[in-house]
């Protein structure tokens, strides 16, 4: 029979796995009875719909066998079973989402951290505790089991064989004892209890083992003298785990590392969440939820793949893997399962999407997925931030969309940067310490805090006290404009002209100077031609003595945004060239032109390319640009 070749990864993975010196290794254990709890989901699940699997719910069991004698431990199920592609494809390679964590953990190595004990790592994990393992098994609606058989980084082989029924055996030839590593406590079915006892009591499906009991004889009546009490032992199969699932246990009775565990080992994280929530419904509808936030966002996100939902259950049955219709858009990143007595099994996805009952639970998931968010971010900001850098841009496009919809429903989670804090901070704290005479809420669109800062527009707002929010991200802009539909103090753009108060005074000063500088204004905007729409007197500046700003509604960002995303803006950003009366330069411009009409041209084009600079805009012509500049200095 030819020797097969793991892929390279998991032939690193058995390496380090076999290699390290691990110190959990009991967890093999909960891995395969979780494998074994998984494959016979599948088969309970076509069982719903399909008479020809001929098993009833009540069949469905995991055994565990050890053996002495032959130095084995073997786990056993009468799940789906696997067919040999299945073989060849789920234990020979690695490439699945589970074990993809891992490999990015494996290629920067981190020496503080238990990698293996991080996350469930499988199948693999047999081969802690075992120099071979077989597996043997038949796939539901095959005649022909296979057994397949390996030793290790060396390979597998796949050979074809006989086994009644379906489902799968795995077999562990466990090491020989060695160096104080402790195998023979696998083959003691006392121990073996209680590590299902401890990792795998909630899998709901019965585990069972035979177990040696002795009891006193019943002494004979009457007694003789010397009579000496007699043991006799027998063996029966028994349940081991109570096969209550988390959900279903009282809250006060669940500790934080259950919570945990259970979380990474359903969703195949290698992380804790951030935080879970256990609901427990009575009324309309009955049912319980276990929600987790995730700490990061799972590595296909944001791709097309990801598919959202929570698992949903019917008195302990799994019904569906992913019910989207239970997840608002807006909160996809939400991992779960819900339980609730009231769906039938028999329910078909055309059926669920239109279940009243499953929109009356979704509603109250959504209000608790807020109200947890909202706990985190009141009661542990630091993790609010973690949950923010993770799927903070999500709850922003859940502003954006239907229409703004949910704008209600999200606007107070919401962070944005700011003049006045190291961190993001909520439009509640913002307006908290609104002094009075502030009638907006000030913002500035820039790339990042550090350079919307500098931008020479948002000076004389800091210089009036008022705190600026500094909109980093594309979807920022969208979100203030959806929000900014009924707010009482409403937001401002700091590029605003009216966006501090002024005196009728200071209006009429502005205009007559508008007035005076039009032949100059003229004069720029006929250097400029088309490169910007008007040149003007600015009202938005302090010290510097230019800027660029745009008329209408798109802005510099939008027209990036639209640049990045669809490779072209559906229309250009209109630009102003503002020019500060009060800056000397302007002055020196003035000069120019009535003195010197090429020099004065020189200086638009200077004055231009600096706004262009600190608006972030692109050169149209660097070297043009370069060039003046240095005749100017000689
Ligand atoms: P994971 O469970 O994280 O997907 P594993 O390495 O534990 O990774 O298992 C790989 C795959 O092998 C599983 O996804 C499943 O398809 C299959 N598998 C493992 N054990 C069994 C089993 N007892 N019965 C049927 N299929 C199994």
């Amino acid at each position: 029979m030819a020797k097969k070749q793991f892929k390279t990864e998991s032939k690193r993975l058995l390496d380090l796995m076999v290699n390290s010196i691990y110190t959990h290794k009991d967890i093999f254990l909960r891995e395969l009875i979780s494998n074994a709890s998984d494959a016979i989901d599948k088969l309970a699940y076509k069982a719903l719909t399909d008479d020809k699997v001929g098993l009833d719910r009540g069949d469905f069991r995991i055994l565990l066998v050890p053996d002495k004698a032959a130095r084995t431990l073997t786990v056993s199920d009468n799940g789906i079973g696997m067919t040999q592609e299945e073989l060849e494809q789920n234990l020979g390679t690695i490439a699945r989402s589970g074990s993809f964590q891992f490999k990015k953990e494996m290629d920067q190595p981190r020496e503080d951290v238990d990698i293996i004990g991080q996350f469930g790592v499988g199948f693999y994990s047999a081969f802690m505790v075992a120099d071979q393992v077989t597996v043997l098994s038949r796939a539901y609606g095959e005649d022909a089991a296979h057994r397949w058989t390996s030793r290790g980084a060396d390979g597998y082989t796949v050979e074809e064989a006989q086994r009644e029924g379906p489902g799968t055996d795995v077999i562990l030839h466990l090491k020989p004892q060695a160096d104080g590593e402790d195998y023979d406590c696998f083959l003691d079915p006392q121990y073996l209890a209680s590590l299902v006892k401890k990792h795998s009591d909630y899998i709901h499906y019965p585990i069972r083992m035979e177990m040696e009991h002795s009891h006193l004889k019943p002494a004979p009546d009457p007694k003789p003298e010397d009579y000496q009490p007699e043991y006799e032992t027998h063996r029966a199969w028994e349940t081991l785990n109570s096969m209550v699932p988390l959900w279903n246990r009282p809250k006060k009775d669940v500790t934080q590392e259950e919570y945990d565990q259970f979380y990474k080992e359903k969703f195949g994280d290698w992380q804790d969440p951030l935080s879970y929530t256990h609901v427990s419904a009575e009324g309309a509808v009955n049912y319980k939820a276990l929600l987790y936030i995730p700490a990061q966002a799972p590595y296909d996100y944001f791709t097309r793949d990801f598919q959202k939902g929570l698992q949903l259950y019917s008195s302990g049955v799994l019904i569906m893997d992913k019910c989207a219709d239970l997840l608002p858009e807006h909160f996809r990143f939400v991992r779960g399962v819900v339980d609730s007595p009231d769906f039938s099994l028999n329910i078909s996805r055309e059926i669920l999407q239109h279940d009243r009952q499953l929109k009356t639970i979704a509603a109250n998931l959504e209000k608790k997925i807020k109200g947890e968010l909202e706990r985190l971010l009141k009661e542990d900001r630091e993790k609010y931030l973690t949950f923010w850098r993770a799927f903070g841009p999500q709850l922003k496009y859940g502003v954006v969309s239907d229409f703004g919809q949910h704008k209600e429903l999200l606007r107070d989670l919401l962070l944005f940067w700011s003049s006045k804090e190291d961190g993001p901070v909520t439009l509640a704290e913002y307006r908290a310490r609104m002094p009075e005479s502030q009638k907006y809420v000030y913002y500035v669109r820039g790339e990042s805090r550090e350079k919307a800062a500098a931008l020479p527009q948002v000076e004389r707002v800091l210089d009036a006290g008022f705190e600026v929010l500094y909109l980093t991200e594309d979807i920022d802009e969208f979100t203030v404009q959806i929000l900014a539909q009924q707010e009482d103090r409403p937001f401002k753009s700091v590029s605003d002209p009216d966006a501090l108060p002024e005196t009728d005074a200071q209006k009429e000063e502005h205009e007559r100077k508008s007035e005076e500088s039009k032949p100059l204004l003229d004069f720029c905007k006929e250097v400029l031609g088309d490169r910007v729409k008007e040149v003007r007197l600015s009202q938005i500046l302090k010290s510097a003595p230019v800027c660029m700003t745009t008329d209408g509604p798109m802005s510099f960002e939008m027209e990036r945004y639209f640049e990045k995303v669809e490779g072209q803006a559906p229309m250009k950003a209109e630009r102003v060239l503002e020019l500060n009366p009060d800056a000397p330069v302007f002055a020196t411009l003035q000069k120019a032109r009535e003195e010197d009409e090429a020099r004065a041209r020189d200086y638009v084009e200077i004055l231009y390319a600096q706004a262009c600079l600190t608006a972030n805009l692109p050169l149209e012509d660097v070297a043009a640009y370069t060039k003046l500049v240095c005749s100017l200095m000689q």
